[in-house]
C-alpha cells in the first residue's frame, strides 16, 4: 500500500485528509506535535494499522521504511489566536517544518503539497484574490508570524521545486470550517457556535463589516487531493466563493442555533484583513473543483458536531 505522509494530521482539515486517502486506498503517517493537534481527531483509526501516528516534530520526521508516495505538510498552528499565543512556534512550522517534510519527500521522491494560505494575500487590495496576486502583509504585525512563515514556505517550496527538482505543488486554503474545530480554538465559526450554544454573548471584534469565504471541510479535502494528483506546480486557491460580512455570519449561528444570545462589540484585531473572498477559476478549470455544500448545510453539520463534543 502506498503511503501520504501527513504532518499536522492530527489536526482539523490534517485529520479529515487522513480519513480520505485511508478511505482511498493509502496508508497513512501523521507527523503531529499536538500543539494545537487533538488525538481525538483520529480516534477512530486506534489499533488500525492503515494509520501510524508520530507524536513529534515535523522538522526532524522520522526515518520511514515505507513507499511514500505522497507528503502533505500541514502542521501549523492556523487560527490568529493560536498563532499569536505561539508566534515563535508558528514561525517553526513554515521554516523547519516545511524544510523537514521537503526533506522527507526528497528522500523518497515523492510528491510534496503545501498547505498555504490566503493569508499570503494579507489586508488585500485585489477583490477576490487571484493566485497572480503578490499581496499585502504587515511584515512586522502579529499576524506576521503566519502570513511570513507562509510566504517563506512557498519560497522554500519553489526552490526545492526548480533547483533540486523536488514535484511540488502549493494550495492555498481560504477559511475552512467544520467538525473537529476546537471549541476554544478562536476563530469566528467555532467562537459563535460555541457562544451561541452555551448562551453566551457573540463577540464581534471592530464593526462586524469584514468579510470572510467559509468553505465546508469536505469540499476543502476534495480540492486538496485533486491538486495533490494533478501534475501541477504554481499555487491554486481553494475556498468557497460565497462572501458574508462576519455580522451575517453571527446572525446565521444565531438562527441556525435558535439562540438568543446578545451580540458584544470588542475591539477590532491589529491587520485583520478587511475582506477576503478566493477567486477559483484555477481550481476550477485545472482540476474541475468547486465547492458543493452551502454555508447553511455546512454549519447545520457543524452545529451538531459542537453539541456532540459538548455533551
Ligand atoms: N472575529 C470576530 N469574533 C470572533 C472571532 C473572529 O468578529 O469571536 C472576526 C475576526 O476579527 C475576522 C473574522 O471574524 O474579521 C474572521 O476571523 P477568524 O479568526 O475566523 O479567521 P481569519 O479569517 O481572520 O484568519
Amino acid at each position: 500500500m502506498d503511503v501520504v505522509v501527513i504532518s499536522g494530521g492530527s489536526g482539523f482539515v490534517g485529520s479529515h485528509l487522513v480519513d480520505a486517502v485511508v478511505t482511498r486506498g493509502f496508508r497513512a503517517v501523521v507527523i503531529d506535535n499536538l500543539i494545537t493537534g487533538n488525538p481525538r481527531n483520529l480516534a477512530q483509526w486506534t489499533d488500525d494499522d492503515r494509520v501510524i501516528v508520530y507524536h513529534q516534530d515535523c522538522a526532524r520526521p522520522p526515518a520511514l521504511d515505507l513507499p511514500v508516495r505522497y507528503v502533505l505538510h500541514f502542521a501549523s498552528p492556523a487560527s490568529p489566536a493560536d498563532y499569536i499565543r505561539y508566534p515563535l512556534e508558528t514561525l517553526a512550522a513554515g521554516a523547519d517544518g516545511t524544510r523537514g517534510m521537503l526533506e522527507l519527500a526528497r528522500g523518497h521522491n515523492a510528491r510534496f503539497l503545501l498547505a498555504s494560505t490566503s493569508e499570503v494575500y494579507g489586508d488585500p487590495l485585489v477583490h477576490p484574490q487571484v493566485e497572480s496576486y503578490y499581496g499585502n502583509v504587515n511584515p512586522i504585525g502579529p499576524r506576521s508570524v503566519y502570513d511570513e512563515a507562509k510566504r517563506f514556505a512557498e519560497s522554500v517550496v519553489m526552490a526545492y521545486h526548480r533547483t533540486l527538482g523536488v514535484d511540488t505543488a502549493i494550495v492555498r486554503l481560504f477559511n475552512t470550517y467544520g467538525p473537529r474545530m476546537r471549541l476554544n480554538d478562536g476563530r469566528a465559526i467555532p467562537n459563535f457556535v460555541y457562544q451561541a450554544l452555551t448562551g453566551q454573548p457573540i463577540t464581534i471584534y471592530g464593526d462586524g463589516s469584514m468579510t470572510r469565504s467559509f468553505c465546508y471541510v469536505s469540499d476543502t479535502v476534495e480540492g486538496v487531493l485533486r491538486l495533490l494528483m494533478s501534475d501541477l506546480h504554481d499555487p491554486v486557491n481553494i475556498g468557497n466563493p460565497g462572501e458574508y460580512t462576519i455580522l451575517e455570519l453571527a446572525q446565521r449561528v444565531l438562527a441556525a442555533t435558535g439562540s438568543a444570545s446578545p451580540l458584544v462589540y470588542e475591539p477590532a484585531m491589529q491587520d485583520d484583513p478587511k475582506v477576503r473572498r478566493p477567486d477559483i477559476a484555477r481550481a476550477r478549470t485545472l482540476l474541475d473543483w468547486s465547492p458543493t455544500i452551502p454555508l447553511d448545510q455546512g454549519l447545520a453539520w457543524t452545529i451538531e458536531a459542537f453539541k456532540q463534543d459538548l455533551a
